[in-house]
């Protein structure tokens, strides 16, 4: 049987016997997309201003989880994080942390051709840029915005930049981008991006996921075997929540090669089919300070209250592992029970 009480110790540990190291935050849940498997095209009510964390608030709090609660690496996420006037100082500030986290960021990539230099220079390690479709029409449709070619221009800039390796985060839609798996992998391989895919989860505002309708792991797979030898992947997975093949580049069925001639890497995130929450080291801060133990949680625990009422860092890290001991064991949405968070995806932070 579990614990109930909480033993005494520095981490960010669980009943369930797992340790969070990895730490999401998010810095807005505003965006310049409206990708319709997170938001609907007329956009959300956006957070209030006086609830986001200011920038020195939400740096002393990535202080504390590096420093006194054993977070190693640091991902900046959203809505959109290049939209954070202050990213690159909010960057700087993570990267003069000792030990120092690994740093990174998940954008849709519009403005990276410009942002990318400031950002490796303040610190960054690597971006993953999210890219569905490589046709303008249906990434009009997909993010009800014409931006292809900004994304296209910010996944260049991260490479030029030396963000690298640059990964590539896919979700495939029913009857819009499903057939585009082998072109999204080709691609990757003729620029050296690492693509992963991600099954569409139940983190849309409009609540209008439906598990009959999504792209399964499983057909992704049978898709990209149909076009490329996937083998085995000798590393160690840890808790990454991608299952990763490698794509024998020389025996591509119609004769293109990797990048670089060698073997490359693609992913699969099955977060539906393929669940991954027993090996799970993710805490998550949103941009109003508030701790989530999961993606699908339904309960935070509030940090800005206690920020703003004067409490030092040494009760800032009791409260994150009193918050983060509550950890359900899995996402529970093949549970009849199941309801999606309150908060969509863009409010949480992907
Ligand atoms: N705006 C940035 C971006 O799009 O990369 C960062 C935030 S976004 C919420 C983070 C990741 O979550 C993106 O790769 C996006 O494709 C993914 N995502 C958003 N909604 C999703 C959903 N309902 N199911 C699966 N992935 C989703
Ligand atoms: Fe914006 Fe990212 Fe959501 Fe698309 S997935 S609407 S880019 S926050």
């Amino acid at each position: 049987m579990e614990p109930s009480a909480r033993p005494d110790g520095d981490g960010l540990a669980d009943r369930y016997g797992r340790v969070a190291t990895d730490l999401r935050v998010s810095l807005t849940d505003r965006c310049n997309l409206r990708c319709s498997y997170c938001m609907p095209p007329e956009g959300l009510p956006w957070l209030p201003s006086p609830d986001i964390l200011t920038d020195e608030e939400v740096s002393r709090l990535i202080g504390v989880a590096v420093r006194m609660l054993g977070v190693t690496e640091v991902r900046f996420t959203g809505g959109e994080p290049l939209l954070r006037p202050g990213l690159t100082r909010i960057v700087a500030a993570a990267a003069a942390l000792r030990p120092r986290p690994v740093l990174s960021l998940t954008t849709n990539g519009i403005g990276l051709d410009r942002l990318a230099p400031g950002l490796r220079a303040a610190g960054l390690d690597r971006v993953n840029v999210s890219l569905d479709t490589l046709d303008p029409e249906r990434f009009a449709r997909l993010a009800h915005r014409r931006r292809l070619p900004d994304v296209l221009a910010g996944l260049a800039g991260a490479a030029s930049a030396g963000l690298t390796p640059v990964k590539l985060n896919s979700v495939l839609l029913r009857g819009i981008n499903d057939d585009e798996a082998p072109a999204l992998l080709r691609f990757a391989l003729d620029h050296g991006y690492e693509l992963r895919f991600i099954e569409q989860m139940p983190l849309d505002a409009q609540q209008a996921w439906d598990r009959t309708e999504m792209v399964t792991a499983a057909e992704i797979l049978a898709a990209l075997r149909a076009e490329f030898t996937l083998l085995p992947d000798p590393a160690e997975r840890g808790g990454a929540p991608a299952e990763t093949w490698l794509v024998d580049g020389s025996t591509a069925h119609d004769g293109s090669t990797a990048h670089d001639g060698g073997m490359a890497r693609v992913g699969v995130i099955g977060t539906v089919t393929r669940p991954f929450c027993g090996d799970c080291d993710r805490t998550r801060l949103t941009a109003d300070g508030q701790v989530r133990d999961c993606l699908f949680a339904r309960h935070e625990s509030d940090l800005r209250t206690a920020v703003r009422s004067g409490a030092d860092d040494e009760e800032l890290a009791r409260l994150w592992r009193v918050a983060m001991w509550g950890k359900r064991a899995g996402h529970g949405i093949d549970d009849p029970t199941f309801l999606q968070p309150t908060r969509p995806m863009s409010a949480i932070g992907g």
